[in-house]
């Protein structure tokens, strides 16, 4: 009889990971060897606080200022009021023609696939949107399969949130399958942080309808600092560039967090080390209770032309910022937002 060597510990599927998240300040303080009493943080909010333990080890101990914590860890500064921050910063209430549809960009639309997110990123320029009227059930996805299909201008499908790694791979292999019955639709972009938080959601049902589709699949990761880089998560994008899928990046620029061009070239350069492309770097979107997030535009230009003197071009970002009725991402300098006759940015 053959023995077989002892297999090694399973990791813990992705659903366990999500459900095994942090949300407790002072629990998640303490892991990391540091003081509740030290930490101007907030207990008790509507958006709390919530991070995956995979994430939650990639931050150093004894440092208040890790530059992951402060992504994640509400704190006293977000009850703030600060004029021009608001709730709805780029007014897409008006751009939701129905429930979990957003048309904003003539070739794409975005759907709003799930609402959760597996970590509360607190610069989110989401995290006051209507999401309980944005919970659409499979069933529920007829009107926008049917707005799509009307509309040939649509190439590209968006899945967007929340997080949309966060439905469950049967549910996304439904929606797939009836998108891939509109002819014109050639894309399906997933624009998600959930494996950044846990790699493991790259798994074999996720790169199964992935792969079984006629569309092309595209990845939008979301990283915003080199420390978020793990090999976990190489070793998974790995998978997906192995399957043709194109893997793209985008960051927002975070005060005390990535507002450095040595750090925004480190982590351009680790993203090209996992075979992952930089997208776009996008000014803070001015959401209530962010302010403390936001570089002032007088600093953006310098460290841009730092990134093009530093880097190939194909590792520059594009720096953009959404203007509410602009027709797409606009690009940071000044003369693109005259030349639009945008409101110019202050
Ligand atoms: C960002 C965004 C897109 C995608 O824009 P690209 O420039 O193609 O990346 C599409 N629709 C909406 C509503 C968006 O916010
Ligand atoms: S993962 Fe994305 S949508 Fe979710 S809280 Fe973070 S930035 Fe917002």
């Amino acid at each position: 009889m053959i023995t077989q060597p002892l297999k090694k510990p399973q990791r813990r599927c992705w659903q366990t990971a999500l459900s095994l998240a942090i949300t407790d300040p002072v629990h998640l303080l303490e892991r990391l060897h540091l003081s509740p009493q030290a930490i101007a943080y907030c207990s008790k909010q509507a958006f709390g606080l919530r991070v995956p333990l995979e994430f939650v080890a990639k931050m150093q101990l004894h440092n208040p200022n890790d530059p992951l914590l402060l992504q994640v860890l509400p704190h006293q500064l977000e009850n703030q009021a600060t004029p021009g921050f608001n709730l709805d910063p780029l007014q897409e209430r008006q751009q939701n023609p129905m429930p979990g549809l957003l048309h904003k960009f003539a070739s794409r639309v975005l759907l709003v696939v799930s609402q959760a997110c597996a970590v509360h990123c607190r610069y989110c320029f989401r995290r006051y949107f209507p999401y309980e009227d944005n919970n659409p059930s499979l069933k529920d996805w007829e009107h926008s399969l049917k707005y799509i299909a009307a509309d040939p201008n649509i190439k590209e499908v968006i899945f967007s949130g929340g997080d949309p790694l966060s439905a469950p791979d049967r549910y996304l292999t439904k929606l797939v399958e009836r998108i891939a019955e509109i002819e014109h639709v050639k894309i399906i972009r997933i624009h998600t942080r959930l494996p950044v938080m846990i790699p493991q959601r790259i798994c074999p049902e996720l790169l199964s309808w992935c792969t079984k589709t006629r569309l092309k699949i595209i990845m939008v990761l979301h990283i915003n600092h080199p420390q978020e880089l793990c090999t976990a998560l190489k070793t998974q994008v790995a998978q997906l560039c192995a399957q043709q899928i194109l893997v793209l990046n985008q960051s927002v620029l975070l005060k005390n967090i990535n507002d450095c061009s040595q750090i925004l070239s480190e982590l351009s350069w680790k993203l090209f080390d996992a075979n992952i492309l930089p997208y776009y770097l996008h000014l803070l979107d001015p959401v209530q209770g962010s302010a403390h997030f936001g570089v002032a535009t007088k600093e953006v230009q310098p460290l841009l032309q730092q990134l093009m003197t530093d880097l190939p071009g194909y590792l520059v970002p594009k720096v953009v910022r959404e203007i509410p009725g602009a027709p797409y991402k606009v690009p940071a300098c000044l003369s693109c937002t005259q030349a639009l006759e945008l409101p110019t940015l202050t």
